[in-house]
C-alpha cells in the first residue's frame, strides 16, 4: 500500500490546507487584496477527513494542518477531532498543525485533548510595531497569548520566522534567546518566490548561509542529527541550550530527502511545493461512494513526483517561480 515515487522516495508525510483564508495579509505571503476561494468549491470537513483517511491508509503517518490559516476555518477542531481516531488507532505517528496564533488561545487546550502534542507558530518579530507592520492585520499581543495557552495546556511550540533583510535578521538573535529561553526550537527559513506581492522580494531575500555566519560570530553552532520529519536541518546552540533549524530551499536544495505530499482544500494534490503540476482528488472522490477511485489518482500523481524544486530570485527574474501564493498549499 505505500506510496513510493519515481525516485524511491516513500511519502509518509501530508500537509493539508483546510483553508486559503487568513486574518493576517503578511506583506511576504499575499497582496493586500487576495481574492479567495468563493467557499463553494472548498472540501467539507467530510470530504477532508475522508481524503486524508485514505491517505492514511496509503502509508502517511505524519499530518500537519495548515492553511491561509488553519484555525480560521469554521468548525476546524470538528476535523482535528476526527482525524485523532487515526491517533488512537496507532495508524497516524503525528497530528500537528502550522498556526499564526492568533486563534490559539480559543483552541489550545482543545488541541491538546485531541491528541496534538506539537505545533509551529509562526512568529516573525517580537516586537509590536513591526508585527502589525509585516502582518498588515495582526496584533502581537494576541499571538503571545496564544503561545501562553499552548504551552500552559502542554503543547511543545516550535517558533517559525522567515528571515527577512532589514526587517528582523538584526533581531533574529534576541528571538532565538527568547525561545530558548521559553523552552520552544527555533527554524528560520528563507523566503521562497510564490505568488505576486506588492513588494520586492530581491530586497527581502536573505541566504541562511550569511545568517548562520552571522550568528557564528556570537553563538557557538554545532550541527546535530535532530529530525522532526520535514525540511529543517538543525543545530544546537551552545550559549542558549537550545535549537536552532535552517529551511533553506534556495541555497540548499532540500527535495532529496522529500516525503511529503500537499493537498489543498479544494482537493487538488500538489507533489512538490515549488512546482505548477497538480492533481484533481476532488472529482475522484466525488464520483464514487467508495475510495478505489481517489486511491488511484493518488497512485497516478506520486508517479509524477518531480524530483525537486528550483526556485529563484534574482532581479533579472521580476515574476514568481510558482504562481500561487504559500497560503494556497501552506507552510
Ligand atoms: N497561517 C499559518 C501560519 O502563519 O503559519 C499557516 C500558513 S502560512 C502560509 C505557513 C508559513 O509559510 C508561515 O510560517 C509563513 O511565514 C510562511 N510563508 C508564507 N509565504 C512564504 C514565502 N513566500 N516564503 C517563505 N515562507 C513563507
Amino acid at each position: 500500500m505505500n506510496m513510493i515515487d519515481p525516485f524511491g522516495r516513500t511519502i509518509s508525510y501530508l500537509r493539508v490546507s483546510v483553508t486559503d483564508r487568513c486574518d493576517f495579509r503578511c506583506t511576504y505571503c499575499m497582496a493586500e487584496d487576495m481574492a479567495f476561494l468563493p467557499k463553494k468549491d472548498l472540501l467539507s470537513l467530510e470530504e477532508l477527513d475522508r481524503l486524508c483517511t485514505v491517505f492514511i491508509e496509503k502509508g502517511v503517518r505524519k499530518l500537519r494542518l495548515t492553511g491561509g490559516e488553519p484555525l480560521v476555518r469554521k468548525n476546524i477542531m470538528h476535523l482535528v477531532r476526527q482525524l485523532s481516531r487515526h491517533l488512537d488507532s496507532g495508524a497516524l505517528e503525528e497530528l500537528t498543525l502550522t498556526t499564526n496564533g492568533s486563534q490559539l488561545s480559543r483552541f489550545a487546550a482543545e488541541l491538546a485533548d485531541c491528541g496534538v502534542k506539537r505545533i509551529n507558530v509562526s512568529l516573525d518579530t517580537l516586537d509590536a510595531d513591526k508585527f502589525h507592520k509585516i502582518t498588515r492585520w495582526g496584533h502581537l499581543d494576541k499571538v503571545m497569548q496564544g503561545i501562553d495557552a499552548a504551552q500552559a495546556a502542554g503543547l511543545k511550540v516550535k517558533l517559525n520566522a522567515v528571515a527577512l533583510r532589514d526587517f528582523n535578521d538584526v533581531e533574529l538573535p534576541e528571538m532565538m534567546r527568547w525561545a530558548h529561553g521559553r523552552g520552544m526550537d527555533l527554524t528560520v527559513i528563507e523566503t521562497m518566490p510564490m505568488g505576486e506581492i506588492e513588494g520586492d522580494r530581491t530586497d527581502q531575500y536573505l541566504p541562511l548561509s550569511l545568517l548562520r555566519a552571522s550568528l557564528e560570530r556570537q553563538f557557538t553552532l554545532t550541527d546535530i542529527p535532530f529530525k522532526t520529519g520535514g525540511p529543517a536541518r538543525y543545530v544546537h546552540v551552545a550559549e542558549t541550550g537550545g535549537r536552532l533549524g535552517f529551511i533553506t530551499p534556495m541555497t540548499h536544495n532540500f527535495c532529496e530527502s522529500c516525503n511529503r505530499v500537499r493537498l489543498t482544500c479544494t482537493g487538488t494534490l500538489y507533489m512538490c511545493l515549488g512546482q505548477e503540476d497538480a492533481a484533481d482528488l476532488r472529482a475522484p472522490l466525488r464520483a464514487s461512494e467508495g475510495n478505489e477511485l481517489v486511491a488511484a489518482a493518488i497512485d497516478e500523481a506520486i508517479g509524477r513526483k518531480p524530483k525537486g524544486h528550483d526556485f529563484i530570485i534574482d532581479r533579472r527574474t521580476s515574476r514568481p517561480s510558482v504562481s500561487r501564493h504559500m497560503s494556497v498549499t501552506g507552510g
